[in-house]
């Protein structure tokens, strides 16, 4: 597939051959009284691999609040917006790196063509999002009736807004088609994909909590990815940011696409362990996932398996019995008490950093 046009948001660029990058979006109300917790957290997810936040404006003060933070932060922030284009306008005035909103609810046309202008004269893409809940009624009538696919329609709302976009010469577009199916999800995109090349933002919309989610968005984002079709992911899970970011770089390493940082193997525990894989992996996972050197990690219940099922790790901790046994390339290298595995692990990662 050959590479899409591209946009620049803040110092980002999706598109045109660019890395895939990764997004989430802010899953609370912006407290105006909080800036500074919502910037040292926003630094966290950047550590994490968080390429670009979406943060909901639903109303002016919600916007003046974003505009402050964007001013606080070196990571893109995006607006989204419905209904109201005033917010989108008003959004314009600070530091955001891209607006989001839906055409087809903003209402008459020239109030999105508005917020066009600003954002063209303002350098801010803009990412046209259609979802498969929120058709247009003609398109849904023709979907209802079996004239049409969901996915058929879900391109050509895309595209009435795209054209709507090239019409006053606006193309600093990124789109996505959301729908909640994987088959919808894999055949909207590549029917846009061979229309346009506009960068496409992918993920299957309202995919639920945690494994469902993944699982979802797995099975449709990996093929995409893996035919050269997405310009940057959002995972939407029923769960954390932090999840949606670590879910995203594991889509990305398994389309092949994945970035510097660490692959981390854990054993699924049985009644051999003499370690708690699960409650060191959960403590561990978001200072493992902001390494920023390529390294294998290896957190195994016990000494029968774990160095020999995890040879090839850079780094390995395993239960031996009431001990604990650091490994290096599957060789042991120090066996010390179980109370002390955070702190000799810590150093022995400090090592390879
Ligand atoms: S590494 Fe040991 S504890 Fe973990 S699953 Fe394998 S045999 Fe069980």
């Amino acid at each position: 597939m050959a590479s899409t046009l591209s946009v620049k948001a803040k110092g980002l660029i999706i598109g045109g051959g660019f890395p895939v990058s990764i997004q989430t979006m802010w899953k609370e109300p912006l407290a105006s009284q909080a800036l500074e917790a919502a910037a040292a957290r926003i630094r966290g997810l950047a550590g994490l691999g968080c390429d670009v936040l979406r943060f909901a404006v639903p109303d002016l003060d919600a916007a003046e609040t974003l505009g402050r933070l964007a001013a606080m932060v070196e990571l893109p922030l995006v607006a989204d917006i419905h209904f109201d284009w005033r917010i989108a306008l008003r959004c314009l005035d600070f530091p955001i790196a891209k607006i989001r909103i839906n055409p087809g609810n903003i209402g008459a046309r020239w109030k999105v063509e508005e917020v066009a202008r600003k954002a063209a004269d303002k350098g801010v893409p803009i990412r046209i999002g259609v979802n498969g809940g929120s058709l247009p009624q003609d398109l849904r009538e023709h979907v209802d009736s079996g004239s049409l696919l969901r996915a058929e329609a879900l391109v050509e709302a895309a595209l009435r807004e795209v054209e709507a976009f090239e019409a006053i010469g606006f193309r600093a577009i990124v789109v996505s088609m959301k729908a909640s199916s994987v088959e919808e999800t894999l055949e909207v995109n590549r029917r846009f994909a061979r229309e346009r090349d506009y960068p496409l933002h992918l993920g299957v919309t309202e995919a639920g909590p945690l494994v469902p989610g993944v699982v979802r968005n797995t099975a449709a984002l990996v093929p995409l990815l893996k035919e050269g079709i997405g310009d940057t992911i959002r995972v939407s899970l029923s769960d954390s940011m932090e999840s949606e970011i670590v879910a995203g770089r594991e889509i990305l390493a398994a389309a092949g696409l994945g970035r510097t940082g660490v692959t981390l193997v854990s054993c699924p525990r049985c009644a051999r362990a003499g370690f708690d894989t699960h409650a060191f992996t959960a403590r561990w996972a978001p200072r493992l996932y902001a390494l920023a050197t390529r390294v294998t990690i290896a957190v195994m219940g016990c000494v029968v398996n774990g160095p020999g099922e995890a040879r090839h790790a850079d780094l390995g901790i395993t239960g031996a019995g009431d001990k604990v046994v650091i490994f290096r390339k599957g060789k042991i290298a120090r066996t010390i008490r179980r109370e002390d595995a955070d702190i000799v692990f810590e150093e022995e990662l400090r090592a390879l950093e």
